[in-house]
């Protein structure tokens, strides 16, 4: 049996499920909405009111869905409009609703960091709302592994000094307890770490960051994903029919993740957009050098304002 909603990955069959979009939930809503989870999201961020995403107050269910470069279309939501837009054609991500457990844990760790990590490795699973903060959260991450992605590339091209993985991508926390947080180039944890008697014997930033794209790929791109078995009529001997396994995933995070995997297992290139307030990697059509037509508008500006000056 095939689950109630579902994402087909390779199939041109219809997929199943909820589209969204962004509500403000607060005080003055939230009993009237009676959206399921929203409770706990807010008490778990010690807040009152939030821009969610939402499958609620109107259920629109949606079928046709075409995972091929999600990855990149996702990691190029910007704003709460895009994300808006993003959500009424591909529904929520499935992050799960915290549970007692992870409300304290969430809690926890947003005492300790003062970035997003609190939403780091929250369980993967049915969801009625999910609050913007997360999306932005998965998004960065999804630009984050773009640009190691594209960086490893370069290294191993040699257009790029494995030094730079060190300058410019990844660093180390200092020790608590006998291991090290391994850090984004903006201080925000990667959500691994490393023990200090791994890192005192031979080690290099290049195997930390393949680790960390086979890691993020692998934990989220290639777990839980669903066969289903489809009969293929052949009229040939001996059975007359063939099976042919179709892979879906009931979640949308998974299926962005699966499209990452297999941009990097077919050996995709990623580009990074020359526009200078952006950087943003994406997939080139041709010689396209800015990831979307504002990009290349706003390039043009800043040359424009640069040579005035
Ligand atoms: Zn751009």
């Amino acid at each position: 049996m095939i689950e109630k909603f579902h994402y087909w990955l390779d199939a041109e069959e219809d997929s199943f499920y909820l589209t969204a979009s962004i509500q403000e939930i607060n005080e003055n809503n939230i009993n009237e909405l009676k959206i399921e989870g929203a409770n706990a999201w807010l008490e778990s961020l010690g807040k009152t009111s939030e821009k969610f995403v939402t499958t609620l107050p109107y259920k629109h269910i949606r079928r046709t869905f075409n995972p091929k470069g999600l990855a990149c279309e996702f990691s190029k939501l910007k704003t709460e409009n895009d994300i808006n837009n993003f959500a009424n054609i591909y529904g929520l991500l499935g992050i799960s609703t915290p549970d007692q457990a992870h409300i304290g844990k969430i809690k926890f760790t947003k005492s300790v960091f003062s970035d997003s990590s609190h939403f780091i490795d929250l369980p993967i699973g049915q969801s009625y709302c999910e609050p913007i903060e997360l999306w932005f959260f998965h998004i960065k991450e999804m630009q984050k592994l773009l640009k190691l992605y594209q960086v490893l590339i370069n290294i191993h091209k040699g257009d790029l000094q494995e030094s730079f993985i060190e300058d410019s991508l990844l660093s180390l926390s200092k020790p608590i307890g006998g291991s090290c947080q391994i850090l984004w180039w903006d201080g925000s944890w990667t959500g691994l770490t490393a023990h200090e008697d791994e890192l005192a014997k031979e080690y290099s930033f290049l195997k930390l960051a393949q680790g960390i794209l086979a890691h993020k790929v692998n934990s989220i791109g290639n777990q839980d994903i669903k066969r289903f078995p489809e009969t293929i009529i052949t009229g040939k001997p001996p059975l007359g029919f063939t099976i042919k396994e179709c892979k879906y995933t009931s979640y949308l995070i998974r299926a962005i993740y699966y499209d990452l995997w297999q941009l990097i297992s077919n050996n995709e290139p990623v580009h990074i957009c020359e526009n200078q307030s952006c950087k943003l990697p994406f997939k080139k059509v041709k010689r396209q050098k800015y990831c979307s037509n504002a990009c290349k508008q706003e390039a043009y500006r800043l040359r424009k304002k640069s040579k005035m000056k």
